[in-house]
């Protein structure tokens, strides 16, 4: 071979992409060693029970017929029912919903709910599609879905770019399934439904306020005061919304914002209600909002600012910009947003980090709440959810925090180290069949 063919072929080795199953897997084994999870335990959670991979055709506007890819990976149900969201965009593969569907695994258990961990979605752009067509989406979707789905064996519920709106077409298809005397007995097979149609009050913000428990009692254990904090936020939806509406009640300042159309900053602050506002009146977009300036996309995590919440897609807070973070504290209101590589160099520079097994968690309390509503018969009141929600965020809080504390760890491992053993306890209570 020579020199120069050499040089070729090194120029041209594929170098491998780190998916978000690496990510996940390696925050697991971290934590499994620590606890020195039984290996049987450890082969059990590695591997998910069951992937459905569906492809369903659809009748678009104009008369022609697309064909969807559709998933729903099913982690673990040790502790229950699976769990957890649909989303549609166009990252939806079977990595990421592997990843996603292990991640609720962790949240649920560690939120010490009756549940397992699932994820989907739909590998879609939805911005490109009318409403009708994906109601007609989601709706062929369900379908494809029914036999997998069901209230007391996997429920979905909203997640990126999906809404109530989306849960109210899988309840109705759902139940269209389902025979007569047994139809209304069926919605709760999905949570984070309209008010309207069987959902919780509360459900909208619950993650949202979540995260800004989250933020606001770690702050107390800092001793420190949310007042005149500067906050960015990544992510203007359901989380980046509430979070920041919290945030500012509190006396925080919001600085930066970045949704999916591009990224603004004002040091001097940014009104929340504002700029909701405006995104209503901006095809649902912050860029070029009054008085803030445009910031590069790739420069705004490292915008000044004391707390950072990515709130939109995982993979964000990497080893490309991990060091340039200027913030003490980031609160993970997405799934998977800091990656193992970018959270090392975090950690090393003493920026905490609040998981988002814990940190979001509150969406998926939301679903329990707005399940048990509907399991039972009952309506609930604005007010006592948010209660409740307060309680259970802070009852998972403390065990995280205090586990950190006792046993040395970072707020990640802790907080997976008590999801898993949670589930090891269940297998060890029951034994494997056969
Ligand atoms: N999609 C949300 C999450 O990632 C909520 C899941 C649920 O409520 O089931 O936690």
């Amino acid at each position: 071979m020579t020199i120069a063919t050499a040089n070729i072929k090194k120029a041209t080795k594929k170098v491998p992409v780190r998916g978000m199953m690496d990510n996940v897997m390696e925050q697991f084994n971290s934590a499994a060693d620590h606890i020195n999870l039984h290996p049987n335990i450890r082969k059990i959670l590695s591997i998910t029970n069951n992937e459905i991979l569906v492809n369903f055709p659809v009748k678009m506007d104009n008369g022609d017929v697309e064909i969807f890819t559709g998933y729903r990976v099913q982690h673990n149900n040790a502790l229950g029912p699976y769990k957890g969201g649909l989303r549609y965009h166009p990252t939806v593969d079977i990595d990421a919903a592997r990843a996603l569907a292990m991640w609720m695994t962790w949240k649920t258990s560690l939120a010490g709910l009756p549940y397992g961990g699932g994820k989907g979605g739909i590998k879609i752009d939805p911005s490109k599609y009318s409403q009708s067509e994906l109601e007609r989406i989601t709706r062929r979707f369900t379908f494809a879905l029914a036999d997998n789905i069901g209230p007391e064996h996997d429920i979905p519920a909203p997640d990126v770019n999906t809404s109530s709106q989306t849960m109210a077409w899988i309840a109705d298809t759902y139940m269209s399934t389902r025979p007569p005397a047994e139809r209304t007995a069926n919605q709760h097979v999905v949570t984070g439904k309209p008010d309207g149609s069987g959902g919780l009050e509360g459900r909208d913000r619950a993650t949202g306020y979540g995260v800004y428990l989250s933020i606001k009692f770690w702050a107390e254990k800092n001793e420190t005061n949310l007042k005149g904090k500067t906050f960015i936020v990544q992510g203007f939806g359901n989380v980046g919304y509430w979070v920041s509406h919290f945030l500012e009640r509190d006396g925080a300042i919001l600085v930066g914002v970045q949704d999916a159309f591009g990224s603004v900053e004002n040091q001097k602050g940014i009104k929340v209600e504002d700029l909701f506002n405006y995104t209503r009146i901006n095809d649902g977009s912050i860029v070029d909002f009054p008085d803030t300036k445009a910031v590069d996309k790739n420069k705004f995590f490292t915008l000044d600012c004391d707390i950072c919440i990515p709130a939109a897609l995982g993979n964000q807070i990497t080893k490309e910009n991990a060091s340039k973070i200027k913030a003490k504290l980031i609160a993970e209101g997405a799934n998977g947003p800091t990656n193992v590589e970018g959270e090392k160099i975090l950690l090393e520079r003493g920026v905490s980090i609040i998981p988002d097994i814990l940190c979001n968690s509150g969406g998926v309390v939301g679903s329990y709440f707005e399940w048990l509503q509907n399991r039972n018969g009952e309506i609930w009141q604005l007010d006592e959810v948010m209660a409740k929600l307060d309680k259970k965020m802070k009852e998972s809080f403390n065990k995280v925090f205090d586990y950190s504390k006792n046993e040395g760890v970072d707020m990640r491992t802790a907080a997976f180290c008590i999801a898993i053993q949670r589930i090891e306890k269940a297998y060890i209570q029951r034994g494997i069949f056969p």
